[in-house]
C-alpha cells in the first residue's frame, strides 16, 4: 500500500499500518466498513504510484485539467504488472482475514501483544518523551564535550619572563557583556549610570574596539593571540596559559554558561585556569543567575594567598546580556524609570549598566580592603565583549545582536589599581586584536610570541585596525537614544 502511494517506507509506518489492520480485524464491521474502503482508496492511486511515485500537486492538477486523449496516453505509460500489484493489495488483506478466521487467531485477546502494540504506537509520543529528552540532552552534552576537547589545546607559549613592570600581586580582569560604550555616563550618555567608574582613580580609555559583534566572535580573538590578517583565534596561545607560563596562579569565575553552542569556545580557554567556578553548567541562558554570586567567591579567594603568589583572577559576568530586564531583577539601585512602553527595554539596558557599575564597585572595595589589610597590591581591568544594535519590534525598541551597528565594536576599557591617585581619561584607538598583547603588557609578561609595547592604557592610538573600518562601513548608524523623560 505504501509503495503504491509512492511513499518511502519506514519500519514504524509499516508497524502502524499492520496494527491498524490487525485491530480492525477483531470486528467484522470495522473490517468491512473501515479497512476495505481505506484499502480501496490506496488502490485507486496505486497503479500510478508504483511508477511515478507520490501524488504531487502536479499529478492531481493534470488529472483534473487534461482531456481524455492525454489521460489515456498517461495511463498507457503504466506497466501492466502495476495493475496486478494493485490487485494483490486487496487479495492480501482478504487472505489475512480469511486465515485469521479459519485458524481462529485473535491477536487482540493476547495481552502481551496488546502491550507491545501500544508501546510501538506511543513510542514517538508523550509517555516516552522523558527518555528521549534524556537521550538528546546526553547527546548534546557529549557533542559539546567533544567540541571542548578538540578546542582545548596544549599551550604553545613556551617560557615567559616576568619583567619588573609586573607591579601588582593580584590582577583582576572583569569581562563585561553586551556593553556599548555610548550608553555609559562615563563616555557621555546623559543618564548617570556609572557613578563608580566616574569617580574611581585609574585610567579610562575611550577607543577600544572589540574583536567581533558577539561573545564568541569577539572573545576568542581578544583572549587569544589572534591572527590579525585572517581574524582567526589561536587557542594554543590564550591569555590564561600566558599568565601561567609566567608563574601566575589563575582563577576563572563565571556567571556565563559552561557548555553550550555559545559558551563552549570560551570555556575551552577557561578550563586552562588553575581554579574554575561556574554558576551554571548548562548554557549561559539555562538559569538567570546574578553576577553578585561571583562577589562572595572572589572574597574567599582573596583571603587565601599566604605565600603571596602572583594571581590573575578573571570574572566573566552576565552584565547587560539580552534580555536586559532579566539581568536587573535583584538590582534595587535603578537609575531611571520611564513610562513609555516603547523605551522600556532601553531603560532596563541603561539600568543593567548601572548594575555592572555597582558590581565593579563591590569588586574594587574587596580588593581595596584586602590591599589595606594584607598589603596585597592589585590592578583591576574592566572591558566588555561587544556592543549591540537597536531593533524596533512591535513598537518597542530592543537592543540586541540581530544586526550590526556602526557602534557595535565600541566597548569600554578601564583600569583601577592600588596606588592610583587620580583618574585620567584618554581618547585613543586600541584594537581588540592586540588585546592579548595588551594584557601581557599589563601583567608585565615578556614572551617571544608577544608583540612588545602594546599598551592598552597609554594615550597613544594603536596604528593598525586590521580592516575593522571596512567591517562597519555599511552597518546601521544608530547612535545611543536619550531616554530621559520618555
Ligand atoms: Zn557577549
Amino acid at each position: 500500500m505504501y509503495k503504491g502511494a509512492g511513499f518511502t517506507i519506514s519500519k514504524t509506518h509499516i508497524v502502524a499500518m499492520m496494527l491498524l489492520v490487525i485491530f480492525a480485524n477483531s470486528s467484522k464491521k470495522a473490517f468491512y466498513f473501515l479497512i476495505i474502503p481505506f484499502v480501496l482508496l490506496y488502490m485507486i492511486y496505486a497503479p500510478i504510484g508504483f511508477t511515478f511515485g507520490k501524488a504531487s500537486y502536479q499529478y492531481i492538477a493534470s488529472l483534473f485539467t487534461t482531456d481524455y486523449s492525454e489521460t489515456s496516453e498517461f495511463m498507457g505509460q503504466i506497466p501492466i504488472e502495476n495493475w496486478f500489484y494493485t490487485l494483490a493489495i486487496l487479495i492480501s488483506i482478504l487472505l489475512f482475514r480469511i486465515t485469521a478466521k479459519k485458524f481462529n487467531i485473535n491477536y487482540t485477546k493476547n495481552k502481551t501483544f496488546l502491550i507491545l502494540a501500544i508501546i510501538a504506537l506511543t513510542f514517538k509520543q508523550g509517555p516516552f518523551d522523558y527518555i528521549k529528552n534524556i537521550k538528546t540532552s546526553t547527546m548534546e552534552v557529549k557533542h559539546e564535550l567533544t567540541r571542548l576537547n578538540t578546542m582545548t589545546q596544549e599551550s604553545h607559549w613556551g617560557k615567559s619572563i616576568l619583567t619588573n613592570k609586573s607591579t601588582y600581586d593580584t590582577y583582576v580582569l572583569v569581562i563585561g557583556e553586551s556593553m556599548r560604550r555610548d550608553y555609559l555616563n562615563l563616555y557621555g550618555y546623559p543618564v548617570k549610570n556609572t557613578p563608580f567608574m566616574d569617580s574611581a582613580k585609574g585610567v579610562i580609555i575611550n577607543g577600544l574596539e572589540s574583536g567581533g559583534t558577539n561573545t564568541i566572535a569577539s572573545l576568542r580573538l581578544m583572549l587569544t593571540k589572534a591572527n590579525t590578517k585572517t581574524w582567526q583565534p589561536n587557542y594554543a596561545l590564550n591569555f590564561i596559559d600566558l599568565a601561567k607560563s609566567a608563574g601566575f596562579k589563575t582563577y576563572w569565575l563565571s556567571n556565563q554558561g559552561y557548555l553550550g553552542t555559545f559558551d563552549t569556545p570560551i570555556t575551552s580557554i577557561a578550563t586552562h585556569s588553575d581554579y574554575k567556578y561556574f554558576t551554571k553548567y548548562g548554557a549561559y541562558d539555562s538559569a538567570n543567575t546574578s553576577d553578585y554570586l561571583l562577589i562572595s567567591k572572589l572574597k574567599s579567594i582573596l583571603q587565601t594567598n599566604p605565600e603571596k603568589q602572583k594571581r590573575l583572577i578573571v570574572l566573566h559576568i552576565y552584565g547587560s546580556h539580552p534580555s536586559a530586564c532579566d539581568r536587573i531583577d535583584d538590582f534595587n539601585k535603578k537609575v531611571i524609570s520611564i513610562k513609555s512602553e516603547k523605551y522600556k527595554y532601553l531603560a532596563c539596558y541603561v539600568n543593567s549598566i548601572a548594575k555592572t557599575d555597582d558590581f565593579l564597585s563591590k569588586t574594587y572595595s574587596l580588593l581595596e580592603k584586602n590591599y589595606k589589610k594584607n598589603d596585597d597590591t592589585f590592578s583591576l581591568v574592566f572591558f566588555a565583549d561587544h556592543g549591540l544594535a537597536h531593533r524596533v519590534i512591535d513598537n518597542q525598541i530592543l537592543f540586541n545582536n540581530n544586526r550590526v551597528s556602526k557602534y557595535h565594536y565600541d566597548i569600554p576599557l578601564m583600569k583601577f589599581s592600588s596606588g592610583d591617585t587620580q583618574q585620567v581619561k584618554y581618547n585613543a584607538f586600541k584594537s581588540g586584536l592586540n588585546f592579548t598583547d595588551g594584557l601581557a603588557h599589563w601583567m608585565g609578561i615578556n614572551n617571544k610570541n608577544i608583540t612588545p609595547d602594546m599598551d592598552l592604557f597609554s594615550p597613544t592610538s594603536m596604528s593598525n585596525d586590521y580592516g575593522l573600518h571596512n567591517k562597519t562601513k555599511n552597518a546601521v548608524d544608530d547612535p545611543a537614544i536619550d531616554i530621559r523623560g520618555k
